[in-house]
C-alpha cells in the first residue's frame, strides 16, 4: 500500500477524459458537470455530461449495436467481459484513488474491498454467459416447445455514489453477458471512476454502441434514460424518492421494466446466547461505521437482548474509536468524510430530531466540516424517524427486546426489508428468527457476508428484483415460448 502523501502526490497528477463516452468513443459533452471532492470539500473538476439529446443519441447507438451484440454468441461476450475484469485489476490503484476522492471512502477500502469485487463481477458473469440453457418444455407428443431466454435490448442502469463501480458492475456485467446493450448514468458524486471505466471499455474493445457511460444530473439525464421510449429495462439503485420516479417515468413512456434497489433500515438482533459476543459487538459497529454508514445495507437498527445490552454497548463504544474520521488518502482511515455537506446536514438534522425527543446521545459529537463522528443513539422509541427511516451516515438506533417474539416484531416493523442480521447460538432461534425476519438476505452470526454466488435485493420499500447470482439474468432477459406443431 502507498503511504498518504504518495496518495496525495497521485492524485495532483489525475487527467480525466473529455466529453461523454457515447456509442464507443468520448464525443464532446452537451453539458459540464462541477465534480466535489469530499476530502477538500470543494470544487475539484469539471467532466462532460450529457444532455436530453445525447441521450437519445445513445440509445439509438445502443439499439443499433443490439443486434450484433445480441447474437454474437455468449463465448464472445465473455471474452470482453474477462478483458475487462484484468484491465480493472491492472488499474486498480488509480481507480480506486478516483473513488476515494469523489466520494471520500478510505483508501485502503476502495482498493481491498471494492475494486476486488468490481473484477470479480465481470469474471463471474463472463464465466455464467452460455450456462443458463433453455428449456424443452413436456407437451404432448404432436408439438414442440422451446422456452428460450431472449436479451431483452437496450438496458439503462442509473447508480448511487456510495459504491460507485460495485454498482456499475452489478448491472453492467449481467446485463452484458445476457446480450444487452447498456446505458450507464453514474451519480452525479461519482463521475470520475466511471470515466476511468468508460476507458477500459474502450481499451477492451466493446464494439461500438453496446456500452455508453452518460455523466449527467439525475433530473436531467437520469429522466430522459427513465422515459426513453426505446430503453426496454431500467436498473435503478438510489433512494426510494427518485425509484418512485423511475415506476412514474415507465408509467407515462413504454411501460419499460423498472428495478428497484431502495436502500433500507436493517435490523441487527443480537441475543443473549451468541456465540461470540465481543464478535458481535465488533460486528455491529463495522455494520454501521464501515463507509461512514452510507450503506444500503447499513445495519442501524441494533435490537439487543436486554440481558447483554449494556455490554454490547459498551464495547461497541471502545471499537468506534478505530472509525475516527480521518483523511481518506491515509491508509490508516477506516472513516472518510460523509460525500457532501448535504448529506452531513441531513443526517445532523436526524439526530439533532432525536436528541430533541429525548434520545440519549451514548456516543457522538458535532461534525468537524464533512468528518461526522460514530455516533450512538439509545433510549428510542419504535416510532421516532431516527429509527424508522434510513439515516445514510454512521449513526446507531439502539432499542431493547426481552422475548424472540418482541424482537421480531420490533425488526419487522418497518417499510424496508432488504438485510438482517441474527445472532444466537440456539439453532432453533436461528433459523425460526431468520424465517421470520422480512429483508432480502438474513445474515445469521454475520453482517455483509455474501459474494457473486446469491442474490442481493430487497422487498417492500427496499425494491424488488435482484442484483448479483444467475437470477440477475431475469431482470435483463425475456422468456420467448415456441411452440412448433409436429405434422
Ligand atoms: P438518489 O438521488 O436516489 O440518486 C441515485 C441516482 O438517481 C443518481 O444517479 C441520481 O443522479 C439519480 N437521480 C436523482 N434524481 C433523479 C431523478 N429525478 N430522475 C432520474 N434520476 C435521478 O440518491 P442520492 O441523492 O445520492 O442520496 C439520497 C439518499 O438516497 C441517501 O441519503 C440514501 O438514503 C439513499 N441512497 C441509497 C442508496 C442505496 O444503495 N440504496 C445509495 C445512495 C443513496 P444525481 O446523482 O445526479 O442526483
Ligand atoms: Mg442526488
Amino acid at each position: 500500500m502507498l503511504t498518504r502523501d504518495r496518495w496525495i502526490e497521485r492524485a495532483s497528477g489525475v487527467r480525466h477524459p473529455a466529453g461523454v463516452f457515447l456509442g464507443g468513443e468520448f464525443v464532446q459533452a452537451e453539458e459540464s458537470l462541477p465534480v466535489f471532492s469530499p476530502r477538500a470539500n470543494g470544487l475539484v473538476a469539471e467532466v462532460g455530461a450529457a444532455g436530453a439529446s445525447q441521450v437519445d443519441r445513445a440509445v439509438l447507438a445502443a439499439r443499433a449495436a443490439f443486434e450484433r451484440w445480441s447474437r454474437s454468441g455468449p463465448k464472445v461476450r465473455a471474452a470482453y467481459l474477462f478483458r475487462l475484469a484484468e484491465l480493472i485489476e491492472r488499474d486498480a490503484e488509480p481507480l480506486a484513488l478516483l473513488i476515494s476522492l469523489e466520494m471520500g471512502k478510505p483508501i485502503r477500502e476502495a482498493l481491498d474491498i471494492e475494486i476486488p469485487a468490481v473484477a470479480r463481477t465481470f469474471r463471474w458473469y463472463a464465466e455464467l454467459a452460455g450456462k443458463e440453457p433453455g428449456e424443452v418444455a413436456d407437451t404432448d407428443p404432436s408439438a414442440l416447445a422451446l422456452v428460450t431466454r431472449r436479451p431483452a435490448g437496450v438496458v439503462a442502469a442509473v447508480t448511487p455514489w456510495n459504491f460507485p463501480l460495485t454498482m456499475a458492475a452489478w448491472k453492467l456485467a449481467p446485463a452484458l453477458a445476457a446480450g444487452n446493450t447498456v446505458l450507464l448514468k453514474p451519480a452525479e458524486q461519482s463521475p470520475l471512476s466511471a470515466l476511468r471505466l468508460a476507458s477500459l471499455i474502450a481499451e477492451a474493445g466493446f464494439p461500438d454502441g453496446v456500452v455508453s457511460i452518460l455523466n449527467g444530473p439525475g433530473p436531467v439525464t437520469g429522466a430522459a434514460l427513465g422515459r426513453h421510449p426505446r430503453v426496454d429495462v431500467l436498473t435503478f439503485t438510489g433512494s426510494t424518492a427518485v425509484g418512485r420516479e423511475f415506476l412514474r417515468y415507465a408509467a407515462d413512456s413504454n411501460l419499460k421494466r423498472v428495478w428497484l434497489e431502495l436502500g433500507g433500515k436493517s435490523p441487527n438482533l443480537i441475543f443473549a446466547d451468541a456465540p461470540d459476543l465481543a464478535a458481535a459487538a465488533d460486528t455491529a459497529a463495522w455494520a454501521i461505521f464501515f463507509n461512514a454508514g452510507q450503506m444500503c445495507t447499513a445495519g442501524s437498527r441494533l435490537l439487543l437482548h436486554r440481558p447483554i445490552a449494556e455490554e454490547v454497548l459498551t464495547r461497541i463504544a471502545e471499537r468506534a474509536t478505530d472509525y475516527t474520521p480521518g483523511d481518506p488518502l491515509d491508509p490508516a482511515t477506516r472513516m472518510g468524510p460523509l460525500v457532501s455537506a448535504k448529506q452531513r446536514d441531513a443526517v445532523l438534522a436526524h439526530v439533532d430530531q432525536a436528541v430533541a425527543e429525548g434520545a440519549e446521545l451514548a456516543l457522538g459529537g458535532t461534525p468537524d466540516g464533512l468528518h461526522f463522528p460514530p455516533t450512538v443513539l439509545t433510549g428510542l422509541r419504535p416510532d421516532q424517524r431516527i429509527v424508522r427511516e434510513e439515516v445514510f451516515g454512521p449513526v446507531l438506533s439502539v432499542l431493547t427486546f426481552d422475548t424472540e417474539d418482541q424482537a421480531v416484531e420490533l425488526a419487522n416493523d418497518t417499510g424496508y426489508g432488504l438485510a438482517a442480521a441474527v445472532w444466537t447460538a440456539d439453532l432453533g432461534v436461528a433459523h425460526r428468527v431468520s424465517r421470520r425476519l422480512r429483508a432480502g438476505t438474513v445474515w445469521v452470526n454475520c453482517y455483509e457476508e455474501g459474494d457473486e454466488s446469491v442474490p442481493f435485493g430487497g422487498i417492500g420499500l427496499s425494491g424488488h428484483g435482484r442484483d448479483k447470482s444467475r437470477h440477475a439474468l431475469d431482470k435483463f432477459t425475456d422468456l420467448t415460448t415456441t411452440w412448433i406443431s409436429l405434422p
